[in-house]
């Protein structure tokens, strides 16, 4: 008899809780691979920072987080890995643990994975954290020091992702990969779609171009509630010293273009991400206003979705 009544006063307040508590994605970082400001640059983009450093961004990576269960997931392991998990802490006024319950990662490019290294021996000697990948960057981080004694240390506990099926990360949220086309020389290149119990997500911050793709992006943002999309380059004359084709990306200009007819309900589901140091949309408050006034988004370091 006396069991029923904490029963009877917990049941109706756990649904409660995490309709009242969807869950969400809170944005990391929103820069390409080098970060903002950019080693080496002595332009005007990354000077601008010296002169303010409050326009220091962080490489892409969001929180994916459920309330509800109190976990959260890593997308992405950035070079910025640690001041990106004291952000966290910070804006979630440590309301969740230090470690994510996992790191879900597109690709072995610098700025997507290289964070993974705090986790060794040398740094947090971490046990067992689940992270999520496409077989060919579950063979890479296997077989290539210094990833390879994460492995073999169990400080991480590689978990096959497979292109195109759901995968549950708890009762509320599951995550989906697939493939674009991208320079691969070492793995290849995941988006992913991230569904949870009240929104969808896409996530593609790295990608050659559109046409590239055997997929239509104008018709895969008609299914999701937000799209976080490639911004490395808002137009084609951005790269002074290097040619532009051999680092392809959609242009900004192109993306657009791409939605130029699409209802104003889809091109505002776009949070562009992923910008070069280069990319004005970085710090040019015109520039980020011209994008916005024609309807598309921007993701914003720090920002919930
Ligand atoms: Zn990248
Ligand atoms: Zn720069
Ligand atoms: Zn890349």
């Amino acid at each position: 008899m006396k069991l029923i009544f904490p029963f009877l006063i917990l049941l109706p307040f756990i649904p409660l809780n995490a309709q009242s508590n969807p869950p969400f994605i809170l944005a990391l970082g929103i820069a390409q691979d080098g970060g903002y400001p950019h080693m080496g640059c002595e332009k005007e983009c990354c000077a601008r920072v010296e002169a303010d450093p409050s326009i220091k961004r962080y490489v892409v990576s969001l929180a994916l987080v459920d309330p509800a269960e109190n976990k959260w997931w890593l997308i992405e392991a950035t070079p910025d890995i640690k001041e990106q998990l004291h952000l966290f802490r910070q804006l979630t006024n440590r309301a969740y643990a230090y470690l994510p319950n996992g790191i879900i990662l597109t690709h072995a490019h610098i700025g997507h994975y290289t964070g993974l290294m705090q986790l060794g021996k040398e740094v947090m000697n971490t046990n067992e954290i689940p992270v999520y990948v496409l077989p060919r960057m579950k063979q890479f981080l296997q077989t290539n020091g210094p990833w390879s004694q994460l492995v073999s240390l169990n400080n991480i506990l590689l978990k096959d992702l497979i292109e195109g099926s759901n995968f549950q990360l708890d009762t509320a949220i599951s995550i989906e990969a697939f493939t674009v086309p991208h320079r691969d020389e070492f793995s290849e290149t995941a988006g992913f779609k991230i569904r949870t119990n009240k929104k969808s997500y896409l996530f593609i911050p790295d990608i050659d171009k559109w046409s590239k793709w055997n997929q239509s992006i104008v018709e895969m943002v008609k299914n999701v509630n937000v799209a976080f999309l490639d911004a490395t380059f808002l137009k084609s004359s951005e790269l002074k010293n290097r040619k532009i084709e051999e680092v392809p990306h959609p242009l900004v200009s192109e993306t657009m273009e791409l939605f130029e007819s699409a209802r104003p309900e889809e091109k505002s589901k776009i949070k562009f991400i992923h910008f070069n140091h280069t990319n004005p949309l970085l710090w040019s408050k015109e520039k980020k206003l011209e994008i916005l006034m024609k309807g598309f988004g921007l993701a914003e370091q720090g920002k919930i979705y």
